[in-house]
C-alpha cells in the first residue's frame, strides 16, 4: 500500500487496519495480563484512533524471563551472523518505510516529512550495527613468556530501553540495534503517548530472523510498566531517554541491582551566531534547530545567544520566518506538526504566560493554534521569547516545544559564558565565518556535542550523549557498543 494510500485510509475510516495491540514477547503479540487497554491519540486531531496493552509488573516478568532464557544462544550466536540478522532488518525497515512513516507521524503529531526522516535515520542505524557486530573484539596482555593474557567482550545480558515520545521509533533503534549487534537480549518500553512503531520494530525484527525472545516490548505507563521494568533484578543495563527527573527515579531502581546505566535527559542547547556568520545559513540554522518536531527535541537549539550588532536584524528575519510556517496535522505535510498530548500543550501554554507576566517581548507566536482543516489538534505557535534575561525560568529550564528565548552578548567571552549558563550539557551549536574562533568557542563549551556551521550535522556515526543535568554515557556510533559490554579477562599460565 503506498503512504498516500494510507493517509487516505486514515483520514476516511479514522484508524489504520493492522495497527498492533498487545505487548511483544517471546517472538509474538499477547494480550496484557491483567487485560487492560489504553488508548493512542492522533495529536493533529486530539482524538484516540487506537487501543494498546496496559502492562504491569507481571506483563515485565514475562519479557525478562523471555529475554534471560534467549541470552545464552543469541550471545554466543556468530557476530557475522548476528550482523546479518540486523542487516535484514534494515532492509525490511527501507520497504516498509511508508507504512512505519504514516504510523510514527499519526501517533507522535511529528509532520509525514519528519517520520520519513526518523525511518531512515532507523534503518542507517540498524546498518551501522550490523557491520559493527563482527568488530567487537578484546585485547592481549603482554604479561610473560609463560603466561598468556587476553581479554573477551562478552554482552552484558538482558537490557532494558526506555523510549521517549518525541522519536519514538529512532530512539528505539538507536539503543536497540547496538544491543543486540553486541549480544544482549532487549525489553524495550515505549512511551504511553507513542506505543506502536516499537511494537512493529520488534515484529519487523523477528520477520528478519532474530530468535523469538530476542527483543520484547511491552507497552503501558511508566509508573506500572516502566517501573517494573528498570528495577527488575534480572535487568543489568538500562537506556533510558526522557525528563531529569525520571532519569533520576531510573538511575535509583538501576543502583539497587547494581546495573549500569546510560542517562539522555535533554537539555537547553545554545545556538551562538556571531556577527561575522553567513547569516542566511545561521537564520535557516535557527529555525531549523527550535521548530524541527515542534521543538520536541533533546537537542533542540532552545536559546540563541547572539551578538548585539546582529540581534535586531536576526529577531527580524526570524520572526518574519517564524511567522509564516505552516502548521497542521502531520499527516497534511505541513511545515510544523502537533505537540505529543495536550497535558504538554499546557506545560508549554504555561511557560509562555509565565514570560508575558514577567514582561518579556513575545517577538512571534505566543499562542495555542489548531489544523486549518479540522480547527482541532494540539498545536502551539512557533514562538519567540526576545532580549531574555540568564536566569529567567524560559532560559533555564527544557519547555520542549517550538520557543526560542534569545540572548543578547557583546563579544566571544560572554557568548561561551551564556551558552554554559544553565545545568544543561547536551550540545551546542556555533555560527561563525572564523575557523579559529569556532575551535576556540567548540573547546570552552560545556556540552556532548558541538555544532559548527550547520546544526544537527552529523548521523549514527557520530556519539551523542550530555553533560552535567543532561545526562552521561554515549549512545550512537561505536562508543554506543560500550553499554552493552562487558570485558572478561583470561590469564593463563602455560610453561
Ligand atoms: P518522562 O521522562 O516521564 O518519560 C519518558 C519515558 O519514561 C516514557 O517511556 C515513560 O513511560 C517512562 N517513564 C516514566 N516514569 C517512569 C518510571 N518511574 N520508571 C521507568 N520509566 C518511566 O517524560 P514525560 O513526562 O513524557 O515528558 C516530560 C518532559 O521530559 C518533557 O516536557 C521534556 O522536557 C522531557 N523529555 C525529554 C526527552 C528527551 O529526548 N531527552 C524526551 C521526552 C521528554
Amino acid at each position: 500500500m503506498t503512504t498516500e494510500a494510507l493517509v487516505a485510509e486514515y483520514f476516511s475510516s479514522g484508524t489504520l487496519a493492522g495497527l498492533p495491540s498487545g505487548h511483544f514477547i517471546d517472538g509474538g503479540f499477547v494480550a496484557a495480563s491483567g487485560g487492560r487497554m489504553m488508548e493512542t491519540f492522533d495529536p493533529g486531531a486530539s482524538r484516540a484512533y487506537h487501543s494498546f496493552a496496559a502492562g504491569n509488573g507481571d506483563d515485565v516478568d514475562r519479557a525478562v524471563a523471555a529475554a534471560r532464557r534467549a541470552g545464552r544462544e543469541w550471545g554466543w550466536t556468530k557476530a557475522g551472523a548476528r550482523g546479518a540478522i540486523l542487516f535484514r532488518a534494515a532492509q525490511i525497515i527501507r520497504a516498509e518505510a511508508g507504512r512505519l512513516a504514516v504510523v510514527e507521524s499519526l501517533d507522535s503529531g511529528k509532520t509525514l516529512q519528519e517520520a520519513e526522516g526518523d525511518v531512515a535515520g532507523a534503518v542507517r542505524c540498524f546498518e551501522y550495527y550490523a557491520g559493527a557486530a563482527d568488530k567487537i573484539q578484546g585485547d592481549t596482555f603482554p604479561i610473560g613468556a609463560d603466561y598468556i593474557g587476553y581479554s573477551i567482550e562478552e554482552p552484558v545480558g538482558v537490557t532494558a530501553h526506555v523510549i521517549p515520545w518525541n522519536y519514538p521509533l529512532s530512539t528505539a533503534a538507536r539503543s536497540i540495534a547496538p544491543a543486540l549487534a553486541a549480544g544482549c537480549t532487549v525489553v524495550a518500553k515505549p512511551a504511553e503517548q507513542t506505543p506502536l512503531t516499537a511494537l512493529m520494530l520488534a515484529d519487523i525484527l523477528l520477520r528478519a530472523g532474530l530468535p523469538a525472545g530476542v527483543c520484547n516490548v511491552i507497552t503501558g505507563t511508566g509508573a506500572e510498566a516502566g517501573g517494573p521494568l528498570v528495577a527488575h533484578p534480572d535487568v543489568r543495563h538500562v537506556t533510558f531517554t526522557g525528563s531529569v527527573a525520571t532519569g533520576i527515579r531510573v538511575m535509583q531502581s538501576a543502583a539497587a541491582n547494581v546495573a549500569s546505566v546510560v542517562l539522555e535527559l535533554g537539555g537547553k542547547s545554545p545556538l551562538i551566531v556571531m556577527a561575522d556568520a553567513d547569516m542566511d545559513a545561521a537564520v535557516e540554522g535557527v529555525l531549523g534547530a527550535i521548530y524541527e518536531n515542534a521543538g520536541q527535541i533533546c537537542s533542540a537549539g532552545s536559546r540563541l545567544v547572539v551578538e548585539r550588532k546582529i540581534h535586531a536584524e536576526m529577531v527580524e528575519r526570524l520572526s518574519a520566518r517564524a511567522g509564516s510556517l505552516r502548521l497542521g496535522h502531520g499527516l497534511r505535510r505541513p511545515e510544523v506538526g502537533a505537540l505529543s498530548s495536550a497535558a504538554h500543550l499546557v506545560k508549554i501554554e504555561g511557560y509562555i504566560e509565565g514570560a508575558r507576566t514577567r514582561g518579556i517581548a513575545i517577538a512571534a507566536g505566543g499562542s495555542r493554534a489548531s489544523d486549518p482543516e479540522n480547527g482541532k489538534g494540539w498545536f502551539f505557535q512557533p514562538t519567540i521569547l526576545d532580549a531574555v534575561s540568564a536566569d529567567d525560568p524560559v532560559v533555564q529550564e527544557e519547555i520542549f516545544g517550538p520557543v526560542l528565548s534569545v540572548q543578547v552578548v557583546e563579544d566571544e567571552e560572554e557568548a561561551v559564558a551564556v551558552a554554559n549558563g544553565t545545568d544543561f550539557g547536551l550540545v551546542a551549536g556555533i555560527y561563525t565565518g572564523d575557523f579559529g574562533r569556532a575551535h576556540r568557542m567548540a573547546r570552552d563549551i560545556d556540552a556532548g556535542q558541538v555544532y559548527i556551521n550547520e546544526y544537527f550535522a552529523g548521523g549514527i556515526e557520530v556519539p551523542f550523549g550530555g553533560n552535567k543535568l543532561s545526562g552521561f554515557g554515549r549512545e550512537k556510533g561505536f562508543q554506543a557498543l560500550r553499554s552493552y559490554t562487558r570485558t572478561k579477562s583470561l590469564t593463563a599460565k602455560i610453561s
